[in-house]
């Protein structure tokens, strides 16, 4: 068939060769005049193949005639090919899915007029643009998830391009600053952030813009919120050729970390009941401090501060009103002090407190004693009027401090030293404390080898009765001979193995080895106590009861035991003290009251705690003819323990007129050199064979 209308339709065609366009033109009825090879190939594929493989047919009737899934793009094209032959519309184009090809197909429809210098009619083409089609589904796939992870995230995330214009945000952005719906995109930073804001990302904005991706984290009031804190990261977009086109901004609103973090930090830095500085501040302070003051010629003073017996309130009055008493010390500290110092609180009952240089001003000492003076003023406590006493330990330094820790230990052993002259004082460091600690170490050392060995030995002292001349009781009284010092004295070692905590296991000793020796003498018919020292610290372990239990196993007679517990101990006793002590008399232990007078005024203890005598303290009996005073105390101590019903010994009787005084006032029984010296046992044995104070077979 010759078309001589259109002359170069087939022009027009088979320049579109290519597979994946199908391209036809039909005349001005529709009716095909020309196609591509690609056109003709799908006409043999789908069934029209007419002479010419479709030229000839009507296109608009192929298209209206369409049905089953095909029908509606179908008739779509018919209408675009109709509108463009009307001359209506240049070009018409529409996308759509080949319905019946196995495999989604995305095609793209082109109608087109011919050219005005040609017969009416126009172009059709069918181009296969499935493949751009799934670059762009799987774009616009990830655009999508990309943005759902963009809007999961807390962070707030910002496009900004170099004009600082937002050109993408996620929600948490848009939340943040109370907008939606994409309100921020073209606005600029200062007008969404404000201007105060703005100026203080400044800096960071333009460094970011010139190339540099800044990190930052800084108090903000930005928009609707008012100081909080953000970290932000600003990192420069950049592209192939090195230039800024944008930045991306991520930025976290960080306060609520931020005031946990300074939470955590004061906490780590303070004592949580007072407030005060705890120990750890107090070293980064004192450092900076000594480091500040170095090369001047006065010096700052490390003082630690002990509170005398705070256990007593804690365990009378509760916790509750120990841990008021304890802030209540606190504000007084920092009452008496200035700004200059710094007060601590190391734990439990110990404050520290730092004068420096500056602030000394007079004395550190008689300032420590002020101190002191001013909290010996009652304390008014929830209605309890309470009164305490405190000791201080003074560690002086001047320049820079390289171990802090050594300060402490000297301030602490001078403490120590102030606690041992007794309560309520303070001491300066001295060398000698250090020489003393580790005279006090080498000793500890020497007496855990000397448990158990020939060097221990117990010495006993008779208790002779004034009246009769029976004997009622000897002292056992611990001896250490060293193998080279020697002799060492109980007052020498005794508090080292009660600081150390040795006590438990020599206290142990020292009871065993005086109850097989007191059976020794119950075997041999002698009828007197055998009264061993105790230790407070012995009472304190958990494993004395036992001990003394075993000791009892070993088949002695309780009651012809007995336990001497020193008057200043007793005075201190807590609760737990005393009901193992009450225990101990269960046990049918006697208990007595040694070194009685011994400068403690409390009394109350004498109701609490079952006791059996009372030890006349060794200074009184000293001064029977020389002091009236203690002549009185003497007497009066008498009366007590009888009005008590407790039997009164006096200890330190070295003479014939202190023996006839004590006896002339009712004392009952008396020990000292007078009598005999402490001895041996074979020396006790010797003595009991020849003396004429003879075993009166008890008194109790
Ligand atoms: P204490 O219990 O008051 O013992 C009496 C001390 O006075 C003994 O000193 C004794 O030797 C001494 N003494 C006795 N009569 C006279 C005298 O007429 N004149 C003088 N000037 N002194 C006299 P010692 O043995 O040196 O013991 C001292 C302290 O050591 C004891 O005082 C006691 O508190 C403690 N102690 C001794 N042995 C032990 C023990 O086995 N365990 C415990 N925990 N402490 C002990
Ligand atoms: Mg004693
Ligand atoms: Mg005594």
């Amino acid at each position: 068939m010759t078309l001589p209308a259109y002359p170069h339709a087939d022009v027009i065609t088979h320049q579109q060769n290519g597979p994946n366009a199908k391209v036809a033109v039909v005349d001005q009825d529709g009716t095909i005049v020309s196609v591509n090879e690609a056109w003709r190939l799908s006409a043999v594929e789908n069934g029209y193949i007419a002479e010419g493989h479709g030229v000839g047919v009507n296109y608009l009737k192929l298209c209206d005639l369409a049905d089953g899934p095909d029908a509606d793009y179908a008739h779509q094209a018919a209408m675009a090919v109709r509108s463009v032959l009307s001359g209506d519309i240049g070009i018409q184009t529409f996308e759509y899915v080949c319905a019946s090809v196995d495999q989604e197909q995305w095609a793209m429809f082109v109608a087109s007029p011919l050219p005005s210098n040609w017969s009416s009619g126009a172009v059709i083409a069918h181009v296969d643009i499935t493949t751009t089609k799934d670059v762009g589904q799987v774009l616009k796939r990830s655009e999508e998830r990309l943005r759902q992870q963009l809007n999961a995230l807390p962070i707030l995330i910002a496009y900004l391009d170099k004009n600082q214009r937002y050109q993408l945000n996620n929600d948490a952005y848009e939340a943040w600053f109370g907008v939606s719906n994409g309100e921020l995109l073209g606005k600029r930073i200062p007008d969404v952030i404000g201007e105060v804001a703005y100026r203080d990302l400044c800096p960071h904005i333009e460094a970011c813009l010139s190339g540099k991706a800044v990190e930052f984290e800084m108090p903000l009031s930005a928009g609707r919120h008012q100081s909080v804190y953000v970290r932000g990261n600003y990192v420069p977009d950049v592209d192939a050729s090195g230039v800024v086109r944008g930045m991306f901004a991520f930025v976290q609103d960080i306060t609520k970390e931020r005031a946990l973090a300074v939470r955590v930090e004061h906490q780590s830095m303070h004592d949580a009941l007072t407030g005060l500085p705890n120990r750890s501040q107090l070293q980064q302070r004192v450092k900076s401090l000594a480091a500040l003051e170095a090369g001047r010629e006065a010096y700052g003073s490390l003082m630690i501060l002990d509170l005398d017996h705070f256990k007593d309130i804690n365990d009378t009055l509760g916790h509750f009103l120990g841990d008021k008493l304890l802030c209540a010390v606190a504000r007084r500290l920092i009452e008496t002090t200035t700004e200059h110092d710094i007060v601590a609180r190391l734990g439990g009952d110990e404050f520290a407190v730092v004068r420096s240089a500056a602030a000394i001003g007079s004395s550190c000492p008689s300032w420590a004693k002020r101190m002191i003076e001013q909290l010996e003023a009652p304390f008014l406590i929830e209605g309890h009027e309470l009164h305490i006493s405190a000791s201080i330990g003074i560690a002086p330094f001047r320049g820079r401090i390289d171990d802090f820790g050594q300060l402490l230990k000297q301030a602490d052993l001078a403490l120590y030293s102030a606690k041992a002259g007794g309560r309520g004082r303070c001491c300066v460091f001295a060398d000698k404390m250090w020489t003393d600690l580790m005279r006090r170490q080498r000793m500890l050392q020497s007496l855990r080898e000397a448990i158990n060995t020939d060097q221990m030995s117990i010495h006993y002292q008779p208790q002779v009765d004034l009246k009769t001349g029976a004997l009622n009781s000897v002292e056992a009284l611990a001896r250490w001979c060293h193998p080279t010092c020697g002799e060492i004295e109980p007052k020498t070692f005794i508090p080292v193995a009660e600081s150390s905590g040795l006590i438990g296991t020599l206290g142990a000793w020292i009871m065993h080895k005086a109850a097989r020796e007191a059976m020794d003498w119950q075997e041999a018919g002698h009828r007197f106590t055998v009264s061993v020292n105790v230790s407070p610290m012995q009472i304190k372990q958990p494993a004395f009861l036992d001990q003394v239990r075993q000791v009892i196993d070993l088949g002695v007679q309780p009651g012809w035991l007995e336990f001497e517990i020193t008057e200043a101990v007793l005075v201190e006793t807590d609760r737990r003290d005393s009901r193992v002590l009450q225990e101990v008399v269960d046990l049918g232990i006697h208990l007595a009251i040694d070194d009685f007078g011994s400068g403690y005024s409390s009394l109350a203890y004498l109701k609490r705690l079952p006791v059996d005598k009372i030890k006349i303290e060794q200074s009184f009996v000293r001064d029977i003819g020389v002091d009236s005073d203690d002549e009185a105390i003497i007497k009066a101590i008498i009366t007590l323990g009888h009005a008590l019903g407790k039997r009164v010994v006096a200890e330190g009787v070295e003479t014939k007129a202190q023996a006839a005084f004590l006896r002339d006032h009712g004392c009952d029984d008396a020990q000292g050199f007078y009598f005999a010296r402490p001895l041996c046992k074979d020396g006790l044995d010797g003595w009991l064979d020849q003396s004429q104070w003879r075993s009166m077979g008890g008194t109790r």
